[in-house]
């Protein structure tokens, strides 16, 4: 992970640290910063994204609040919908963009979790009450996470509405 981003990250208390023995007595730590979740399954996990990696124009990174990286990572999700690579933490149904006609049962939100685990997902509303039994037990160290996809945010210019700000107009 990008070191700005990894500071950033740990000023904000969101990076988690182990440390492993190894046999011939050496101590490895291992950082681990957040997380995107592009699918339920320990395979579908990513390091959470650079916002200029991504042509984010709308703040620096250094001049973020963490309610504004918030804001990206709601632009990058909706790119990663709309480019069809995001399917529901719960149960694995891909997510669809969210449209005036959409059914209940394709309703969605965004997810952010702090715990061992540190992570962005989608989630059906549907799926939300199971989603805490699916995530039980799920430890950042045991996961692979390669780089996020790169989509081109540079038409955002206001930063993404805030999900209680959503169903205006
Ligand atoms: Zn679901």
């Amino acid at each position: 992970m990008d070191d700005e981003l990894l500071r950033w990250f740990d000023a904000e208390g969101l990076l988690r640290f182990a440390a492993y023995g190894d046999p011939d007595g050496t101590v490895v730590e291992v950082t681990r910063g957040p997380l995107v979740a592009l699918g339920p399954h320990d395979a579908d996990y990513r390091l959470a994204p650079h916002p200029q990696r991504m042509a984010y124009r709308v703040r620096l990174l250094r001049e973020m609040t963490f309610e504004d990286y918030q804001a990206f990572m709601l632009s990058w999700f909706e790119h990663a919908v709309r480019a069809g690579e995001v399917r529901c933490a719960n149960c694995d149904r891909r997510i669809l963009e969210t449209t005036p006609d959409m059914v209940d049962a394709d309703t969605w939100d965004a997810i952010f979790i702090e715990k061992e685990l540190v992570a962005w997902m989608l989630c059906h509303f549907d799926c939300k009450k199971q989603l805490p039994r699916h995530l039980k037990g799920r430890h950042p160290f045991e996961l692979d996470p390669g780089p996020a996809p790169i989509y081109d945010l540079s038409d955002e210019l206001h930063g993404a509405a805030r999900p209680e700000e959503e169903s205006v107009g």
